[in-house]
């Protein structure tokens, strides 16, 4: 079954086509020439809805979006749907991490997470919602040079509490295991082959 995955994140389309694999789906992503509409929504679930009801429209095939952020708790959840462009219109991964070590740092909770809502709009134009959290803490400064956005800084829970490695120091495969991404993929994953299981009956 082919999906069309309405990013532009070469680092998400990655990270979805190695959690998803080839049986379940070929992702294919959105063809350069079609436009993807603004993320205007306030949650991530609506913005994840925008892009994957604009993909369906397009191609007129099953689409899958996402919308991913980091919340932090002393903020009160704060960048969340405002992660890519924390720190200005524009901003690189560098700058908005930066602005989030720099807010926390007088702070004593520096609980952090990550927040991705995965969006499927199938064939019939049926929409499914599906959502994956990881939990960790803002090391005070970067370290490590995997995955992207605020990896270099979010040291996650479920590695353990004796393991202070960043998402950015961990190998690929052990960040899909534990991240927002792998959580929500594989639930959308689990929804796919108990379709394609009930059809097969
Ligand atoms: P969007 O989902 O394209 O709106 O972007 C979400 C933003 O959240 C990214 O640009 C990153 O700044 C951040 N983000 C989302 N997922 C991750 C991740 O797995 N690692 C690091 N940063 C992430």
């Amino acid at each position: 079954m082919r999906l069309v995955v309405a990013t532009r994140n070469p680092h998400k389309l990655d990270e979805l086509e190695q959690v998803l694999g080839d049986e379940l789906a070929r992702l294919s992503p959105l063809d350069d020439r079609h436009e993807l509409p603004p993320e205007t929504g306030e949650t991530f679930a609506e913005n994840a809805l925008i892009k994957a009801r604009a993909a369906h429209e397009l191609t007129g095939e099953p689409s899958i979006a996402d919308d991913s952020g980091i919340e932090a708790a002393a903020l009160g959840g704060r960048p969340g749907v405002r992660s890519a462009r924390y720190a200005g219109e524009g901003a690189t991964d560098e700058q908005n991490l930066e602005r989030l070590i720099r807010e926390l740092e007088p702070l004593d909770d520096r609980r952090v997470a990550y927040v991705c809502v995965l969006a499927h709009v199938d064939e019939r134009g049926e929409e499914h919602l599906f959502e994956g959290r990881c939990e960790g803490i803002l090391a005070p400064e970067p370290r490590g040079s995997g995955g992207f956005g605020y990896d270099p800084a979010f040291v996650p829970d479920d590695t353990g509490i004796d393991d202070s490695r960043t998402m950015a120091e961990l190998r690929p495969a052990e960040k899909h295991g534990i991240s927002h991404r792998g959580r929500a993929a594989r639930a959308l994953a689990r929804h796919l082959s108990r379709r394609a299981e009930a059809r097969r009956r």
